[in-house]
């Protein structure tokens, strides 16, 4: 049948060869039909005396990405409707359906045959855990084979029998740090936390895996065999005495409490262990129905996963223009950005000329890439073949003559209008007219900038983030006469190089740097107020963000805020900047000569490694200090949320950003905003617009009107509406949740 999941060849020796290959997808994924067809296998395998044994691997290149996530969408949809309906059966129907996959792992366990994984790519959640379910696992020495249960990066947790088998394979603590972290293990890792059985080149992958049935594989998992130890000793063993305790400690100051999925893993694992397996099953089904239906878990998975991916494929890409070709990239200004472009442009295959105005200069931007990829080969990441691929194709020079084949060239010269004014006449006297020419620009708005192009539709905000090489977004801005060509063409870049973008009209800060100078401002507020910095610092991390905005502050350097109030009084006036601003960034550059990270003396200190930065005693003496029991801690984590949610209604109010999905990765990806909030706007969704807009009065009236709610959002909550339904990105009405 055309519509065949699996393919099904049995050998001489009764092994049935079971291949996954789902035609319609580049990618095999758990969808119903799968688990459908798999169910059905089972049973004829079991009915047929002439299969003595199942290998079961897949036909493409991956093994496969684990189970589609829209799955859970539709289960919650169905959960949704059967309440309105049938109340009384809704938990049980949803906790049934979450349940399927795991009964029928568990089937295929106790199925009676032996069961091979041949795990030949990358093998990740639910996948990883049907190999989990097999008597026996064998994976390919390559380094495209990666296993993980990924699951807790997108709000939910392993959930078919992985938080059950793994403890039960390898030791707790090793089970809790990949479960909790989502972390890629080797073949060799999984080898020796006792994962996977084997590992053979990828040639023999199959042979081997029937020679293990054909050596006797019992189909008995372990834990099915009376007098199963764990590997990692009883929860109430004196090891478990020293994991325990401190396994609870670990992850809230991981997690600060924040990730409720992470926090099941534990329960999940420490209640299934004292239990048997199918006990330990049902737990973790009782957990993952809950998880499901909490707010982290669905708006996780919406902004991280589903609008992930479809922003990674070009959801705002223009219809009806022809795919670019890249066959030469130009960088102008080998500088600390121009220097990453070239790398990441580079490592994407695509050559680059990266240009500066001496051959030491470019000499030094190359070497940029010469370092990392150095780094790479020592830490394994890359090989020497691939890493001197790499760097041939960046060539450097001096001549902008050298960008007249290039199909698209970004600048990334000194932020100064006159010296981009000069950059751009120069390159566009070399170039096609119809190429693409962008600029990096962090602060300077497109359509400023597209004046001194002779071609302002061909000219386009391409916005890194720094370090290029690791930071996944890339802001495209679009200047008032920028062409959908031009966006085309920039949206066919990012996507070349594997980043993910998101598309903003223009302003003063784009996207992106508006959100997290309020971030900033906010912590210059509380400064002010006398909070003591530690508070500061570690009340933004408990609400979930990475770095302190005072650490980020430093990493950003305070010259620049300096340099950045300074502009914006010249071109807007006194009024908008808080004068309070304005005196503490003075006092801290001009006056203490603190300039952050860079001259090792900002809001912290720097000391010489091993030593760790640690705040700058003297901060506090800059103001009078309040007393700390008196601060409200959930306060200051609100004040951080709020205050960055705002700013990106104020942008989306502007029609500056016009897809909600870009505003919540935006903020997730650009300065990683609380993830498991789903970003700045599902933020907001999932506590209500009426519920926010409350909050923020109080706030405004104890800490101003940086928390005064835009009309937007007042009108918002007047009518009961979300972003994601109002703003529906989505032309199908019902799609959007
Ligand atoms: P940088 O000072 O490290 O590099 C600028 C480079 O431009 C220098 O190597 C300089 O020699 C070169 N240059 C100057 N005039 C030139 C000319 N006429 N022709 C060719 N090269 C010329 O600066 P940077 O930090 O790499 O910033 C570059 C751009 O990227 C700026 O517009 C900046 O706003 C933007 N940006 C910076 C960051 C960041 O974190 N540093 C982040 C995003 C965007």
């Amino acid at each position: 049948m055309s519509n065949e999941i699996y393919t099904v060849d049995v050998d001489n020796d009764g092994i049935a060869l079971v291949t996954w290959d789902m035609t319609d997808r580049s990618m095999n994924v758990f969808t119903q039909a799968a688990l459908e067809q798999l169910d059905a296998l089972v049973d004829r395998f079991v009915a047929d005396d002439a299969v003595k044994g199942v290998v079961f691997t897949s036909g493409k290149s991956t093994f496969s990405g684990g189970a589609d996530l829209t799955m859970m969408k539709t289960m919650l949809a169905g959960m949704a409707e059967e309440k309105r309906t049938n109340p009384d059966n809704a938990q049980q129907m949803l906790f049934d359906q979450v349940g399927r996959m795991s009964w029928l792992y568990r089937k295929i366990e106790t199925c009676g045959k032996p069961w091979v994984s041949a795990i030949n790519g990358v093998c990740m959640g639910g996948a990883f855990e049907l190999s989990l379910a097999c008597h026996g696992r064998v994976a390919a020495d390559s380094p495209s084979v990666k296993m993980a249960l990924p699951e807790v990066k997108v709000g939910i947790f392993p959930g078919a029998g992985g938080t059950q088998r793994v403890p039960r394979l390898t030791n707790a603590q090793d089970a809790l740090q990949m479960m909790t972290t989502g972390q890629s293990l080797t073949p060799s890792r999984a080898k020796a936390m006792g994962l996977i059985h084997e590992v053979v080149e990828p040639k023999k992958l199959i042979s081997a895996a029937k020679a293990m049935i054909k050596g006797g594989l019992s189909p008995v998992a372990p834990w099915d065999v009376k007098g199963f130890k764990l590997p990692g000793g009883q929860v109430w063993s004196a090891q478990g005495a020293q994991l325990w305790p401190a396994a609870s400690a670990i992850l809230r100051r991981e997690t600060q409490d924040n990730y409720p999925a992470a926090k099941a893993i534990l329960q999940s694992v420490f209640e299934g262990l004292q239990v048997p397996i199918d006990t330990g099953l049902k737990i973790e089904q009782r957990y993952f129905s809950h998880i499901l239906q909490t707010p982290e878990a669905q708006s996780m998975i919406r902004s991280l996963f589903v609008s992930l991916q479809e922003i990674n494929k070009g959801a705002r890409r223009p219809e009806g223009i022809k795919p670019t070709k890249f066959r030469k990239i130009g960088v102008v200004g080998a500088g600390f950005m121009g220097a990453g472009i070239a790398y990441v442009t580079a490592k994407a295959g695509i050559p680059v000329v990266l240009i500066d105005r001496d051959m030491e200069a470019t000499a030094k931007g190359k070497a940029y890439s010469e370092e990392l990829v150095k780094k790479g080969i020592q830490r394994g990441k890359t090989t020497k073949e691939a890493g001197e691929k790499l760097l041939s194709l960046i060539t450097t020079s001096t001549d902008h003559a050298d960008l007249a084949d290039a199909d698209l060239v970004i600048e990334a010269v000194f932020e100064d209008r006159d010296v981009k004014k000069t950059v751009t006449e120069s390159i566009e006297a070399q170039i096609r007219p119809s190429t693409v020419l962008a600029s990096n620009t962090s602060t300077l708005p497109i359509t400023g900038l597209a004046k001194n192009s002779k071609r302002p539709k061909n000219f386009i905000g391409i916005h890194f983030f720094s370090p290029v090489d690791k930071m996944m977004l890339v802001e495209i801005i679009l200047g008032r006469k920028t062409s959908d060509k031009a966006l085309a063409v920039a949206l066919d870049y990012v996507a070349a190089i594997k980043k993910t973008p998101i598309v903003v009209n223009d302003t003063r800060g784009f996207f992106v740097n508006r959100c997290v100078l309020r971030y900033m401002n906010e912590s210059y507020n509380m400064l002010a107020e006398g909070v003591p910095p530690a508070m500061i610092e570690n009340a933004a991390k408990m609400a979930g963000m990475p770095v302190g905005p005072l650490a980020l502050n430093d990493e950003v350097a305070i010259d620049l805020s300096l340099k950045i109030v300074r502009a914006t009084i010249a071109d807007l006036g006194e009024k908008a900047v808080d004068p309070r601003h304005l005196e503490l960034v003075e006092t801290m550059v001009e006056k203490e000569g603190r300039l952050g990270r860079k001259n090792g003396k900002g809001f912290y200190d720097y000391p010489a490694k091993p030593a760790k930065k640690h705040l700058w005693p003297e901060l506090k003496t800059l103001y009078p200090q309040l007393d700390a029991a008196k601060v409200d801690v959930q306060e200051l984590k609100n004040r951080y949320l709020a205050v960055i949610a705002l700013e990106a209604v104020r942008t989306v109010e502007e029609g500056i950003v016009t897809d909600p999905r870009e505003a919540d990765l935006g903020t997730i990806l650009g300065f990683g905003f609380a993830p498991y909030t789903g970003g700045a706007l599902s933020y907001i969704d999932s506590m209500g617009a009426q519920a926010f807009v409350d909050m923020c009065k109080v706030l405004a009236r104890k800490y101003g009107k940086q928390f005064r709610a835009p009309k937007l959002l007042v009108d918002m909550a007047a009518k009961g509406e979300t972003f994601y339904g109002r703003f529906n990105p989505y032309k199908d009405e019902k799609a959007a949740a």
